[in-house]
């Protein structure tokens, strides 16, 4: 008897065993995903491997349900990676497999409970469960409020009403959603005599022939394609296939995300004497297939996807797997059309941007071994490549690589776990790295590579500051568009050349005031200012999607009138229609492109210079390559200043440095014009300048002096819940209970808090943190999980999650 180690999709911190199913299956793979039995319920599981020791004679080991897969979705090589992220996240294996995955493959059994006859006749009515009443009324439960009954005392009542036959319980098996797809083929029977046919299926038949003879003799032909041609062929298929002519059945096909992709251009002949200086480093340690962390250090524009694609198809070469990841869908698309037009039919693309379907079709090709390069957002970092030759992590030090709920991952991070696990070649590129990667590089973990000069030599912009506070609202611009800037877009369009304008914030006003009260219209759910879109006619709430009517009146004090304060996305445009009646003007953030097809169109019409203005979100300032683009004019870059975060500098350099980057990457040279209400912030003033080593000088001193990464380790624990004392509570007892650890002999380690987070209620949910600080890695991970494990028993109604290694201290 073999014994199968599995981890089940549910929070449990330790693996399960189960026996093998008790009717034949196929070959059991690790990576195949599973229905198991788990606490009376049916489970999605994920076969990990064998058992290696017997299981103690006294427990019953139940036997797989069923096997949902005919062959793995991972490979048993990813299973140490997965451990690893369960182990360092604090997070259960089973949930890391989920989270890696495609979404929609979960399949698990709900109960629902029924009431019969003689429960319509007999149910006594039970005053202290409300469901009671629902269950009469509606004759029964849903699984949501019978899931929620099991964890309670009510689940021993229905138990014994089904023991009365008063209810029935059931329990159902819901699928997952994402299946592979499968299209109506039809193949002909290669045979001797024909039988006689109808005149529909001689002419059915004659086209069969005639397109299977086009399509080579193996091939089976779609049917919509069939009916395409002759609208009678789908009845004289029947008869054909009922005379043994030809065989109909399913052939699984691929949802094809691609489209049409973005035009690029010709691989260059020469490489620039800096582009050949950074191979001649990377080249070799490819061949070697050993780990081997590099940094890309190259300005925007020097040319870094060149060095991607032929790290790429070196180790093509070496017949292993290569992995990009891209921080933000809109710039997957600029990469994405490059590595297909050099490496083809083989790169698979997994990011949102794809439908579920296409993403799985995607994931599928990837662990079939049919496409060996992916290029992919955050999430395809848990890409099903068997061996991984090099992982390139473009713009690497972007926030867009931290998932901010569930599992806290960081994308970069783990890219170089991977590699290391994988013996393989990392690549973190940027033209801002973060200053820890490149405290790595310092100080050897990390090989530096240097583009310090654009191709061609062409100059980076020239950088011109406006100063907001003196900035009177002139002649009727709205007071964010200063004279110099709309000068500036003026005479771009005059010369037919593109700008860009860049401000981090949707909507149309970002603050809405009460005329009477004065008040500003905060989310009911979410201490935070709602945010007016004028094109929806609505407010919305940016952190839980909390939507408002414009018309609604004041919460406060029922006034009627609301003003609109400050400025997003949507109010920039609108704007710019006014005082630039000629110029077209497009927009792209999450409210106008959360579609490939979308974001597309975007791009290619900017590409064709069918737009002269584009206003965006971070969304336009990442990695696009526009050559008509010489004006950058980023709108307030004081959005990011105030925020209570010790990389606050360091984000607001990047920030400047990307957005600006993206002017003068052509033939023409370009300008950038920063409006500030801080024009002597030091990061603004080294932005301007272009001093990235300055700008590292000045940062690591920072963090020296405070202790903060990379001079130590972070773990920030997170208390939320529905009651403001509890949650406090919650939040105290377990900062006391640490005070105990550390005294008790666990060194290095720090405590900070506890505090209310600064964004203290979201989603109708009080929040509270603690941060923990640690030199050591080992020590830092110990005392919190024993903390946790063994801590202070909490309060139901609170729940504790860790942000290992936290970006976000909101
Ligand atoms: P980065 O990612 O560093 O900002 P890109 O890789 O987008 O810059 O390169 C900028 C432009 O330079 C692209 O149009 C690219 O095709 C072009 N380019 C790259 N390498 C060379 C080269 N060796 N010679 C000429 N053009 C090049
Ligand atoms: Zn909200």
């Amino acid at each position: 008897m073999t014994y199968l180690e599995v981890a089940v999709a549910a929070p449990l911190d330790h693996t399960l065993t189960y026996g093998p199913p008790e009717r034949g299956s196929g070959l059991l793979r690790p990576g195949m995903r599973l229905l198991v039995p788990l606490a009376g319920r049916q489970v999605t599981g994920y076969l990990l491997g064998e058992v290696k020791e017997t299981p103690p004679g006294h427990w019953k080991i139940k036997p797989i349900t069923e096997v949902l897969d005919e062959e793995p979705l991972f490979s048993a090589r990813q299973v140490t990676f997965y451990r690893w992220i369960a182990s360092y996240y604090h997070y259960p294996l089973g949930e890391v497999i989920r989270t890696g995955l495609p979404g929609g493959l979960v399949t698990a059994s709900s109960r629902r409970v029924l009431l019969t006859e003689s429960g319509q006749r007999n149910l006594p009515g039970h005053a202290s469960y409300p469901w009671v009443e629902e269950l009469v009324r509606k004759g029964q439960l849903t699984p949501a409020v019978t899931r929620k009954i099991w964890r309670t005392k009510g689940r021993r009542l229905v138990k014994q009403w089904e023991q009365e036959g008063w209810v029935e319980i059931r329990e159902e098996i819901r699928r997952s959603t994402t299946r592979i797809r499968t299209e109506s083929c039809i193949t002909l029977i290669p045979g001797s005599e024909l039988p006689a046919l109808k005149p529909s299926e001689q002419k059915t038949l004659a086209l069969l022939e005639e397109l299977t003879a086009a399509a080579g003799q193996e091939e089976p032909i779609l049917r919509r394609q069939l009916s395409s041609l002759y609208s009678g062929a789908g009845q004289a298929l029947k008869g054909l296939a009922a005379k043994g002519v030809v065989r109909l059945h399913e052939k699984p096909v691929y949802r094809d995300p691609l489209g049409e992709t973005l035009a690029v251009a010709d691989p260059p002949e020469h490489l620039t004497p800096e582009q050949s200086a950074a191979l001649e480093q990377l080249l070799p340690a490819v061949r070697q297939q050993r780990f081997a962390p590099f940094l890309l250090h190259g300005v925007t524009g020097s040319g870094k996807t060149e060095i991607y694609l032929r790290a790429a198809a070196a180790t093509l070469n070496q017949s292993r797997g290569v992995l990009v990841l891209v921080p933000e869908i809109a710039l997957a698309a600029y990469l994405e059309a490059q590595f297909i037009a050099r490496f083809g039919e083989r790169v698979a693309l997994l990011h949102s941007g794809l439908s579920a379907g296409e993403r799985f079709d995607q994931w599928l090709r990837i662990a079939r071994g049919e496409a060996t390069v992916v290029v992919g957002a955050r999430s395809a970092i848990f890409a099903p490549l068997s061996d991984p030759g090099l992982i390139v992590v473009d713009e690497e030090h972007d926030n867009g690589y931290k998932q901010e709920d569930g599992l806290r991952y960081q994308a970069r991070d783990l890219a170089v776990l991977r590699a290391r696990q994988a013996g393989a070649v990392v690549l973190l590129g940027s033209a801002t790295p973060s200053i820890t990667s490149y405290h790595h590089a310092r100080t050897g973990k990390y090989q530096l590579l240097t583009l310090a000069k654009r191709i061609e030599d062409r100059p980076l912009p020239a950088v011109q500051v406006v100063d907001l506070r003196r900035i009177k609202t002139v002649s009727g611009y709205p007071p964010l568009f200063s004279p110099d800037l709309v000068k500036a877009l003026k005479e771009n369009l005059g010369r037919g050349e593109q700008s860009l304008l860049f401000l981090n914030r949707r909507g149309y006003a970002n603050l809405m005031l009460c005329r009477s009260c004065g008040r500003s219209v905060t989310c009911g759910q979410c201490q935070v200012a709602m945010t007016m879109h004028k094109g929806r006619n609505e407010l919305l709430c940016h952190y839980c999607g909390h939507v408002r009517a414009v018309s609604a009146p004041c919460p406060s004090c029922n006034g009627s009138e609301l003003i609109g304060v400050g400025f997003g996305t949507e109010r920039l445009q609108a704007e710019l229609g006014r005082i630039l009646p000629a110029a077209r003007v497009a927009r792209l953030d999450r409210d106008t492109c959360s579609k490939r097809r979308d974001y597309l169109a975007v791009l290619r019409a900017m590409h064709n210079l069918e737009i002269d203005i584009l206003v965006g979100t971070q969304m336009i300032a990442k990695g696009h390559h526009f050559p008509r683009v010489t004006l950058v004019g980023i709108v307030w870059a004081d959005a990011g200043l105030g925020l209570p975060d010790f990389r606050a500098g360091e984000r607001v350099y990047q920030l400047i440095g990307q957005v600006g980057g993206r002017a003068g990457r052509g033939e023409w040279p370009g300008r950038v014009i920063i409006q500030t209400h801080q024009p002597d912030h030091a990061s603004i003033h080294l932005a301007r300048s272009n001093d990235y080593p300055a700008l590292y000088e000045q940062e690591i001193s920072l963090r020296r002096g405070l202790g903060f990464p990379p001079f130590s380790r972070l773990i920030n624990i997170r208390i939320k819940g529905r009651d403001e004392q509890a949650v406090a509570g919650a939040a105290r007892a377990l900062a006391g209970y640490g005070k105990g650890l550390i005294r008790s002999g666990i060194r290095g380690v720090q405590l900070l808090g506890p505090a209310p987070a600064p964004l203290s209620r979201l989603r109708g949910n009080y929040r509270w943190q603690l941060l923990v600080k640690g030199i050591e890695v080992e020590s830092l991970h110990l005392f919190c999980q024993r903390l946790v494990r063994e801590g202070p028993g909490l309060d139901r109604r609170v729940m504790v999650s860790l942000d290992v290694d936290p970006e976000n201290m909101l």
